[in-house]
C-alpha cells in the first residue's frame, strides 16, 4: 500500500534542498539532501533518515539545466529508495509573505500571483523560490501545494520593531522590518516548549550562526525583535554579508568610486562580512585555522557584533533567561561559542567550558543565572508539519 509522504523544498539560486517526510504519523523524515551548483556542475549530496547513510553523486549539466530538472533528478532518486512512497503535500519554503502572510498557506493561483508580487522586495531569493513551486506543480498536480515563510514568525512583533524613521507612506507600502530564519526560529521555540518549557515560556535570545547569520529575541517563544531588517543583509556581518551598515557608504561608493547600484548590492551580498573583512573565506572553519591578522580581526568583529546585539535584545526584552545558539557555527563551533559567552556574569551567563566542549545541549553552568543552550535546527521539519497540518484542515 503506498504510503504518505510530504516533500519539502528549499530551492535557492543555484541550489535546490529537498526533503521527504513520512506523514502516517507525526512527520518522520526519510531522506534530505540537496543539488547544488544548478546549471554549471551540479552535484547531488545526500541523506537517509532511516539509517543515516551518505550518498554523494556528480551529475550531468545537461540533466540539470534549471529547478526543473533539479527536481525531477531529485525525483528520481526518491522514487527508487523509495517505491511506495506517495506524495499527497508539497511544502515550499518561501522567503518573503510580505505583510499578510503570518502563517502556512496553501498555494492557491491567487496566493502564488500575490507572491509573485512580493518578488522586488526579495529579488535574489523569491524568485528562485517561485521557480521551485513552478517546477513542483508540473511534477505533483494532484498534491497540495503549500508556503511557508520565513518572515512569517516575525509578523507580530510591535511596532517599534518593525517601523524604519522613514516617512511614513513606506511603511504603509512594505518597508517594514520583516525579519528573516523564521523557520529556523519556530523549530527552535517548538523544541524549547519540548525540553525546556520554563525557558520556552520567558525571555531568550536565539543566535542562527550559520552562513546566514540573524538573532531574535523570542518572549514566550513568540519573536519579539530579530536583527535582521528589510532584507536579509541586515543585523549581523555574515559569511558574504555586510550586515548593518550605514546608509551613508552606499552614496559615497555610487557618488564618489563612481559603483553602479548593482555592483554594490553585489558587494554587500556577496564580497562582504567575513569573506571581505578576511580576505581569506566565508568558511568559519577555514578562519578558524587561519590565523592571520586579517582572519582574526573578521572573527573578531564577528563576536562583537553578536554580543553587542545579544545585550540589544536583552534590554529590548527586560532582561534574558536563555541564549540558544544553531546553524552550522552555533551548533558546531566551540571556539566561537566560547568567545562570544565569556566574561558575560554580568548579563548571568556563566559558560562550563567541558559542556561546550563536549557539545552538549546545555553549555552553562549548573548555577548560570542564564542558561545557554545549543540545539541543531531543522527548517525541513517545520514544513513538513505545516504541511500535514494544512492537509488534515483541507480534510
Ligand atoms: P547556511 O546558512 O548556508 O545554511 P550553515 O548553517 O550550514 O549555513 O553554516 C555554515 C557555516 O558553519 C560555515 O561558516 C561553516 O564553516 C560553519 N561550520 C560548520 N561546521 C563547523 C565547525 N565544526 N566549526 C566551525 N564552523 C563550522
Amino acid at each position: 500500500m503506498a504510503r504518505p509522504v510530504v516533500l519539502t523544498l528549499n530551492s535557492g539560486s543555484s541550489s535546490l534542498k529537498f526533503g521527504l517526510y513520512d506523514i502516517s504519523a507525526e512527520p518522520v523524515e526519510l531522506a534530505v539532501g540537496q543539488i547544488e551548483r544548478i546549471g554549471s556542475q551540479p552535484r547531488l549530496k545526500a541523506r537517509s533518515g532511516v539509517d543515516q547513510t551518505e550518498m554523494l553523486r556528480d551529475l550531468s549539466s545537461a540533466d540539470v539545466r534549471d529547478h526543473e530538472g533539479a527536481l525531477n533528478m531529485a525525483l528520481g532518486m526518491l522514487r527508487e529508495q523509495f517505491p511506495d512512497a506517495h506524495a499527497v503535500a508539497v511544502g515550499h519554503r518561501v522567503v518573503h509573505g510580505g505583510v499578510a502572510y503570518t502563517a502556512p498557506v496553501v498555494l492557491t493561483p491567487d496566493v502564488l500571483a500575490e507572491l509573485y508580487r512580493l518578488c522586488p522586495f526579495a529579488p535574489l531569493h523569491q524568485p528562485h523560490n517561485l521557480a521551485g513551486v513552478e517546477a513542483a506543480l508540473k511534477a505533483f498536480p494532484d498534491a497540495l501545494q503549500i508556503a511557508c515563510f520565513d518572515t512569517a514568525f516575525h509578523r507580530n512583533q510591535p511596532l517599534v520593531n518593525d517601523v524604519f524613521a522613514i516617512p511614513r507612506k513606506y511603511y504603509d507600502q512594505g518597508v517594514r522590518r520583516y525579519g528573516f530564519h523564521g523557520l529556523s526560529y519556530e523549530y527552535i521555540s517548538s523544541e524549547l516548549k519540548r525540553v525546556a518549557p520554563l525557558i520556552h515560556a520567558g525571555r531568550v535570545v536565539v543566535a542562527h550562526l550559520g552562513n546566514g547569520a540573524s538573532m531574535c529575541g523570542m518572549l514566550g517563544g513568540r519573536s519579539m525583535a530579530s536583527t535582521m531588517g528589510f532584507t536579509a543583509l541586515d543585523g549581523l556581518p555574515m559569511g558574504t554579508r555586510c550586515g548593518q551598515i550605514d546608509p551613508g557608504v552606499i552614496f559615497y561608493l555610487v557618488q564618489q568610486e563612481g559603483m553602479s547600484i548593482d555592483e554594490v548590492r553585489e558587494m554587500f551580498y556577496n564580497e562582504s562580512g567575513l569573506k571581505g573583512l578576511s580576505g581569506i573565506s566565508n568558511d568559519m572553519r577555514i578562519l578558524e585555522k587561519a590565523g592571520t591578522p586579517e582572519a582574526n580581526q573578521a572573527i573578531d568583529y564577528f563576536i562583537f557584533r553578536i554580543r553587542r546585539e545579544l545585550a540589544g535584545l536583552a534590554a529590548a526584552m527586560g532582561g534574558l533567561d536563555a541564549l540558544v545558539f544553531c546553524g552550522g557555527i552555533g551548533e558546531n563551533s566551540r571556539f566561537i561559542r566560547y568567545l562570544i559567552c565569556e566574561d558575560l556574569d554580568w548579563i548571568g551567563i556563566d559558560i562550563d567550558r567541558e559542556r561546550n566542549e563536549a557539545n552538549q545541549m546545555v553549555i552553562s553552568a549548573h548555577l548560570s543565572r542564564t542558561r545557554v543552550m545549543v540545539i541543531p535546527t531543522n527548517e525541513e521539519i517545520v514544513i513538513a508539519r505545516a504541511a500535514k497540518r494544512l492537509l488534515s484542515s483541507a480534510g
